[in-house]
Order: C-alpha cells, then structure tokens, then sequence
C-alpha cells in the first residue's frame, strides 16, 4: 500500500426518492467510455453524473464529514475492495487511475455497482414464489469439523429453523436434502431450476487453514462472465463461457445484497463482503443464487457460537429477513432495508464481541486509509421524479 496508490472515494447515495435527481439529464450518449488495454472503463465523475452527483470530485478531509454522509459509495484505488451501502463490495476489477481520472470498469459499473446500489431496478428482481433451501455437505461429506460438530450438521439445522419462518410468509420451500445424506451438486441446482419462480439459498460455514483467528461472514454470487471471481487475480479463458447462472447474475448480486445487509444488520459480526465465485451450485443454477458462509469453524469463538442453538436460529431469522426484504423489492421498487437502518431497528442488539488480534488487522486497514486520504462527491439536496434511465447493456453501450 502506498500514499499515493490508495485513495477513497465517497459517492453520498441517499435513500429512495432523494437520490438520482438528474438522471433525466442523463443520455446514453453521456456515456463516456475510456479503453484501458482493450477493457471498457467509466470515470469516477461520469459514473456519478448518471447517479445524479455533482461533477467533479473534492476532497473531504476529515473522517467525521464522510460518517455524516447516508448510504456512502467508496473506492480505494488500486484495490478491487469497496464498500457500498455500509456493507464491504469486492469489485472484479481494480479501480485504476489514469490522466487524472479514476477508472472503475464496465463490467462492475453494469455487474456490481448497479444491482448493488439499486437492485430494486434490476429487471424481473424479487419474482419469488419458492425458496430452495441448500444444506451444504451431508453424508460422507462432512464439511469443516470443528470439536463441537461438522458444517454438514449445522447447515441442515439453519435451513431446518429457516423452513418454518419462510412458509409463514407464504413461500414455498423445497431442501435439497432433509437429512443426513449427500446430494450431488448438480442434483441440487436441478432441484432449483424445477421450480417455478424459486431462488437459490446455499448455507454452509466458513474454513480456513492460513489464519486461525480468520472471523466473518460472506456471501457469494456467480461471477459475471468474463470477469476473475474475488479469490482469483486473473482471468480464465473459460470465464467467458456463457453459463445458466450468467442470466441472472444482477439478480443473484441483489439477493446478495438484501440477505448480506440484514446479516450484517442482525449479529455483530466481521464483514468480509459480497463476494463472487463460480462454485458449481451457482454456475448451474438459472434462478438467482447465492451461498452464505456463517461464520469460521476453524476460529474458536466463533465455533463455539456456530454450535450453539439458539444462534443458529438467530442466524436463521436473519437470512429470513434478507429473503423477505429481496422480495419485496418486486412490489415496493424501492430500495432494501441496509446494515444501518436494521442495526436502528435492533434495539437489543448483542454488545460487540472482543475484537480480535486478526480480526483489527483486517478492519484498521480500511479505516486507516479513510482518514485524511478520502474523496467525497457530495449528494444533490434536490429532487425531481426519475426516469427510466437503467444500465442495460442498451444504455451503456453508446
Ligand atoms: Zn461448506
């Protein structure tokens, strides 16, 4: 990390109604696409004109005037982390600098950006009228063990809690197993491709053999097409296959978004973000999909939370919640509830765990680089009815 390599920026993104006031102004034309070895970016300053920003970026200063900006959009150059909405976004390609300008990709300005920060408009978003419901492992294939139980065990007792909380909002729900047995991964993306309107919902928990102090939750959806999953660095030439979970990756992201944020929301715990992988569950599924990692049976505390009950349920409700506000978006077309407006609602909130050693490494980085070094686009105060101006493909290819 250098001084001058990293630097944030802060898109201020209000709520429904107030953001996005001059987006009428706003042609397909005003797209201005800059080649950067043969990829496609859009300027930081481009990308908040269609967001209805001021042109132009000034600097902010002081961390106190960024926490007092709602629903922030930050970049740090150089670096694929983001965070949108309150909640840690990885991009698929690095934000980069050039001539002055900074450059965040196409594919995540269409792939990431958009969904994320306005997943009620993602076209055919929250049509749900079954939830699978994906156990991981099961059978031979146990999972993580940690001393207290293995991954297959808890992730079928969080799918077991969730079932009942989801048919008393009147959705179907189908497992892919019910038991202690091992299903093939295309089995179960068949199961959800069956049925009608259904959405995808993958439970596991967290592994890992580099850092025993590794915490947090994530979340996966698959991978735009021709783009490097969050763990990969460069891209596969099989990427660019097209694949059944390629047609409803702004889906998928929006299903992300709206459980991660009421996960986040809901338990006091590490945010290591909305990731993208193309686990085979994901890549065959044709409905949105997702995979939630619960937390790390390899770290103590949080393997001991993993195996206690009526955390499990907690988890369970919290994933209820995130399912419940995706379909709401179908009817309200207005934006989810975020990490901060459940965090509001929750008044008797756990206190915060101890941090860990691992765990403030991690956090500080961000933090330290968002002091002093940040840029801020302050939000238009105004607002006037929107357009339908979208980032279909029409739209942002001139
Ligand atoms: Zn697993």
């Amino acid at each position: 990390m250098t001084g001058t390599a990293r630097c944030w920026f802060n898109m201020a993104l209000f709520a429904a109604g107030i953001a996005l006031a001059q987006r009428s102004t706003f042609a397909a034309s005003d797209w201005e696409i800059i080649k950067v070895s043969g990829h496609d970016y859009l300027s930081v300053d481009n990308i908040s004109r269609f967001y209805g920003f001021p042109a132009g970026v000034a600097a902010a200063g002081e961390k106190s005037q960024l926490d007092a900006v709602k629903n922030p959009l930050e970049f740090v150059s150089g670096s694929r982390e983001a965070m949108i909405n309150g909640a840690r976004s990885w991009l698929c390609f690095p934000l980069i600098e050039q001539d002055g300008k900074y450059l965040v990709s196409r594919t995540d300005v269409a792939k990431t950006i958009e969904p994320l920060v306005r997943p009620h408009r993602v076209p055919n978003v929250g049509k749900v009228d079954t939830v699978v419901l994906d156990p991981g492992h099961g059978g031979h294939d146990k999972g993580q063990v940690s001393r207290y139980g293995a991954e297959k065990e808890f992730a079928l007792d969080v799918a077991r809690k969730l079932r009942p909380l989801l048919q008393a909002k009147g959705l179907r729900v189908i497992m892919t197993r019910e038991g202690d047995y091992f299903v093939p991964l295309e089995v179960r993306a068949k199961i959800a491709n069956a049925a009608r309107n259904s959405i995808f919902v993958s439970i596991h928990f967290n592994a890992t053999n580099d850092n025993p102090n590794a915490t947090g939750f994530e979340i996966f959806s698959f991978t735009p097409r021709g783009a490097p999953s969050t763990s990969d660095s460069a891209v596969a030439l099989s990427s660019f296959n097209m694949q059944p979970g390629s047609e409803v990756d702004a889906q998928s992201m929006a299903l992300s978004a709206c459980i991660y944020h009421s996960l986040l929301g809901h338990i006091t715990e590490y945010d290591r973000g909305i990731k993208r992988a193309r686990f085979a569950v994901l890549r065959l599924t044709k409905v949105p999909a997702v995979l939630i990692e619960g937390g790390f049976l390899t770290e103590r505390g949080e393997s001991r939370l993993i195996s206690n009950k009526d955390w499990r349920g907690k988890l369970a409700a919290a994933i209820g919640v995130g399912i419940e506000s995706y379909r709401s978006l179908e009817v309200k077309k207005q934006p989810p509830m975020l990490v901060a407006d459940y965090r509001r609602q929750t008044k008797s909130s756990p206190p915060e765990p101890a941090i860990q050693e691992g765990q403030l490494k991690e956090a500080d980085t961000s933090l330290m680089d968002l002091v002093g070094k940040s840029v801020f686009l302050a939000p238009q105060q105004t607002s006037t009815p929107s357009q339908r101006i979208s980032l279909e493909s029409d739209v942002i290819v001139p």
